[in-house]
């Protein structure tokens, strides 16, 4: 039996027609509407290394290329590394005589060690350093010199192309709209704002263009050597294609080549609802934390449904389903079985226009907002077999966290309800499959929907209830595991 959520045998549709388990979805608070990760804006809050948990401003981690500047990764399996101390006798100099030597003291010298695959910086001939927070020599790129004059070239292409752009617009409306731009109202030029937003002024970009050397096709190549073909292979001694990929500018051929990578910083992400631009989910700043300052998670806000167990389904026959229904809120929740076809239809999406919006406008920093026209796709419910969806509407108690201890559940005499317990609730339902329903012997689904009430306690506004759909895929394979 699957345990906790059953991510594979309870799916739960999305406003945006996916469908996911419960621990993979988010419940808006102001549209009133599951999301999932597709249907939200995901945003890099902060820049952090996972190892050494130092975080830093996207500037800052741009400039570093992404990568922790003091914990490396092993270039052979990409376990981190650890700095590893020995002590190490000054070389006896024969100009000064032995005696000498003893008296100096032993030094202190560091290398990496993967603990993992035993690689150590001292196989690619890398020297000991005299402090253990590295200074690791680094070789250098290269092909950076052209590495740059391409990425300069192609920002400076980028922006010129903003600018036609917006000069076409700018000659289709002459006057701006309603919105205040921030140019107006500060003074600032145009110039100005693309400086502060670190874009590069329009002299600079033209001038990278110009001077631009493109590269040129050689009919030369260089020849193989004159053994290529007939040289045994000796596999231990050159890199994975992992290896070399994970190397990314010098992409070493050979084992003797590969130099500790710079450990990948990690990110912290909020999410954000396309809709209504409100936070479904915001960690906390501090890399150490795993704690949430907003957490819209479906766990906490819709009803939770488990399978309980189930007889195997049959064309042809009424089998018995056990389901258990929670309540996950702090507030009494009605729910009532339904037929997927009878939810009511979703209203449209509509375009969001809030002050920032206008802002990002006014400053041409305008983002892209194609992602409002998300496909509104219907869910492919492939279901085998229908519920017998009971009449009556079942009501859970809050969620009480004192009770959880409790082991008593109430067993009830009715012929659907097998238990209850505070605020979960087990029941004992039919699915009926029809004759003519294929493949219902290794794998079945059961679609099911659910009307439930949903006290909204976000301010400002007073607690107000709700009445929310929630349509759900039920896998009931053969066995299940
Ligand atoms: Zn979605
Ligand atoms: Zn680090
Ligand atoms: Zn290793
Ligand atoms: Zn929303």
């Amino acid at each position: 039996m699957a345990y906790l959520t059953q991510p594979d045998y309870v799916k739960y549709v999305c406003s945006c027609g996916q469908m996911k388990p419960i621990t993979s979805l988010y419940f808006c608070r102001h549209c009133l509407k599951i999301r999932c990760g597709f249907c939200i804006c995901h945003e890099v809050d902060s820049h952090y290394c996972a190892n050494c948990l130092e975080n830093m401003p996207s500037s800052e981690a741009r400039l570093k290329k992404n990568r922790c500047s003091s914990c490396f990764d092993c270039p052979s399996c990409f376990h981190t590394l650890s700095t590893r101390a020995t002590l190490t006798q000054p070389r006896p100099d024969p100009a000064a005589g032995d005696a000498k030597v003893e008296n100096k003291q032993a030094k202190k010298m560091y290398y990496l060690s993967c603990f993992n695959c035993r690689w150590t910086s001292r196989d690619v001939g890398i020297p000991d350093q005299p402090v253990a927070s590295g200074g690791w020599p680094e070789r250098t790129n290269p092909y950076a010199v052209r590495i740059n004059q391409l990425l300069e070239y192609y920002k400076a292409i980028a922006h010129q192309e903003k600018q036609e752009r917006l000069d076409r617009e700018r000659k289709k409306f002459p006057i701006r709209g309603k919105y205040i731009t921030l140019t107006d109202k500060t003074g600032l030029t145009g110039a100005m704002a693309r400086n502060i937003a670190g874009l590069p002024s329009s002299e600079s970009s033209s001038s990278a263009i110009a001077n631009f050397v493109p590269s040129q096709a050689s009919e030369e190549v260089e020849e193989l050597s004159e053994d290529y073909y007939t040289k045994e292979v000796n596999l231990k001694q050159i890199t994975t294609m992992a290896q070399r990929l994970a190397a990314g500018a010098p992409q070493p051929t050979s084992v003797s080549r590969l130099q500790p990578l710079a450990r990948a910083l990690s990110v912290k992400r909020s999410q954000r609802c396309r809709a209504c631009d409100h936070n479904l989910t915001k960690p906390e700043y501090n890399p150490g934390s795993i704690k949430f300052k907003i957490e819209l998670l479906a766990y906490y806000h819709m009803p939770e449904v488990k399978i309980i167990s189930y007889e195997p389904v049959k064309p042809g026959e009424t089998t018995a389903l056990l389901l258990k229904l929670t309540n996950p809120t702090g507030h009494e929740m009605q729910i009532k079985f339904m037929q997927p076809e009878d939810i009511p239809e979703p209203e449209e999406i509509e375009e969001p226009q809030t002050i920032e919006k206008s802002l990002e406008k006014s400053l041409n920093l305008e983002k892209d907002m194609s992602w409002c026209k998300v496909v509104q796709r219907k869910p492919r419910l492939r279901a085998a077999g229908r519920l017998l969806a009971p009449d009556q509407t079942f009501t859970l108690a809050q969620r009480d966290d004192a009770a959880e201890y409790d082991d008593d559940a109430q067993h009830d005499t009715s012929d659907i309800i097998v238990w209850r317990k505070l605020n979960k609730l087990a029941l004992r339902l039919q699915v009926v499959t029809p004759a003519e329903a294929e493949g219902v012997e290794s794998v079945a689904g059961v679609a099911l929907a659910l009307r439930y009430s949903y006290r909204n306690t976000v301010p400002p506004a007073a607690p107000r209830d709700h009445t929310l759909h929630a349509t759900l895929a039920l896998h009931l394979p053969a066995i299940m595991h």
